[in-house]
């Protein structure tokens, strides 16, 4: 019999290959400013007009003209008028004068200086400065948050709160996003039985169904389920042309362990190019990764960690390129003390579901206790993922490890 895996991966090596096959899929659309919010941005915003568009007030106060005040001791001015917000001044401050200003009004004509309310004596239309301010203190310049003509936002970004905003500072109503990556997914399985059906003996709830779904709800994605599929060739085979005849992802989980990869590896190959992975991981070792029909395939491992761990490590940079997102984010791993002795060969890299939290000399992690690839508790009771390296050995209490939080992952 010949081994069911084309090739053994790094977790790099399977990232790399991942990342360079896909490529961002077209089609656009325009939607309303908030109805934008968590898409990707299609085309780059530029600002049509300064931001803020005039010289302002940064504090509420007296704008006068710098080259006035006296160089020693203090000096007096006439108020000749008053500035708000919405409602400019339109003289012109000379010399020996000034106007009350609040904050975020123009900066009347002839002023380049704000001196703030608190600082001075107010006498009868007059006012008092002290000696000592700053030339431009206290104000803010036109374009200082965004110039004419410069891209406020670029084609690629995930439009969030801080995007929402700026796009409205700019006076766009509408903005062009791509539109939504279709993903499909089912679960496989003999044993599988969905919720609102009763147990068979030796048949377990589906959980992965529910996980998938809430991972892709996260990333933003149409959501196509087709449920469970039973081991048989006929079902599978059906499935997969479904799913790949409408999306541009297929999700699968169970069926690719080398118990089963035989009769699945046999289907696919009728039906696209997929590869199969042995990759130098635990959890998730073996993953199916390739095309069928249109649509990329992502056969992930049917334990529940295993699912999530090959998710976030492999599926999810992926599908967030197919999204459009450029660029992909950092995944920063942190290093922290660990608390606990982990047990470890060198050789596979290893991702254990761990809890970051502050203790007396600083954040510290702590491994869940229960590290099995089934024990789905730990990645709801767990706050980060603890990797150690392929080539590390076992974890004593002190050590530094690196840690990967869930933020921004689930
Ligand atoms: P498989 O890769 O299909 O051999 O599955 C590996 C393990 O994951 C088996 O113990 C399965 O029962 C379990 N499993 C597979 N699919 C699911 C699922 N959808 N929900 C919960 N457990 C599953
Ligand atoms: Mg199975």
């Amino acid at each position: 019999m010949s081994a069911p895996y084309s090739a053994s991966l790094t977790t790099a090596q399977a990232r790399e290959q991942l990342l360079a096959a896909v490529a961002p899929v077209t089609g656009r659309e325009v939607l309303p400013l908030r109805e934008a919010l968590g898409r990707i941005l299609a085309a780059d915003i530029v600002a049509p007009h300064d931001v803020p568009a005039h010289d302002n007030s940064a504090m509420d106060g007296y704008a006068l003209r710098h080259d006035g005040l006296a160089g020693s001791g203090e000096t007096v001015l006439a108020v000749v008028g008053s500035a708000f917000a919405g409602n400019a001044f339109s003289g012109i401050v000379g010399a020996g004068q000034a106007v009350r200003i609040m904050t975020g009004a123009v900066l009347p004509a002839g002023a380049d200086t704000v001196v703030v309310q608190e600082a001075v004596r107010v006498e009868a239309g007059r006012v008092v400065v002290p000696a000592g301010q700053k030339r431009g203190a206290n104000t803010r310049r036109a374009g200082e948050d965004l110039a004419r003509g410069q891209v406020a936002v670029a084609a690629g970004k995930r439009i969030g709160p801080a995007e929402l905003g700026l796009i409205g500072s700019l006076g766009f109503a509408e903005v062009s996003v791509r539109r939504r990556l279709r993903v499909a997914f089912f679960s496989t399985g003999d044993e599988i039985a969905s919720i609102g059906q009763p147990l068979a003996p030796g048949q377990i709830y589906d959980s992965n169904r529910y996980t998938i779904y809430g991972l892709l709800a996260a990333l933003g994605a149409e959501i196509i389920d087709l449920g469970v599929v039973r081991d048989r060739p006929e079902d599978l085979e059906a499935a997969l042309r479904e799913a790949s005849a409408t999306a541009d992802a297929i999700i699968t989980s169970g069926g690719v362990s080398v118990g089963e990869a035989d009769f699945v590896r046999e289907i696919l190959a009728r039906l696209g190019e997929v590869k199969f992975w042995k990759l130098e991981i635990k959890p998730g070792r073996p993953m199916a990764f390739g095309k069928v029909g249109d649509a990329w395939l992502f056969g992930l491992p049917g334990n529940p960690v295993a699912v999530m761990v090959s998710y976030t490590q492999f599926a999810l940079d992926a599908l967030l390129r197919l999204s459009g997102l450029d660029p992909l984010p950092e995944r920063p791993l942190l290093k922290v003390i660990c608390g606990e002795a982990i047990k470890k060969q060198p050789g596979r890299r290893e991702f254990l579901r761990g809890r970051v939290s502050l203790g007396d000399g600083g954040w510290q992690v702590k491994p869940f206790s229960y590290q099995g690839s089934g024990v789905l508790r730990s990645m709801s009771e767990a706050n980060c993922f603890i990797i150690l390296p392929e080539d590390s050995a076992s974890v004593a209490p002190g050590d530094t490890v690196e840690v990967q939080l869930f933020e921004g992952l689930l």
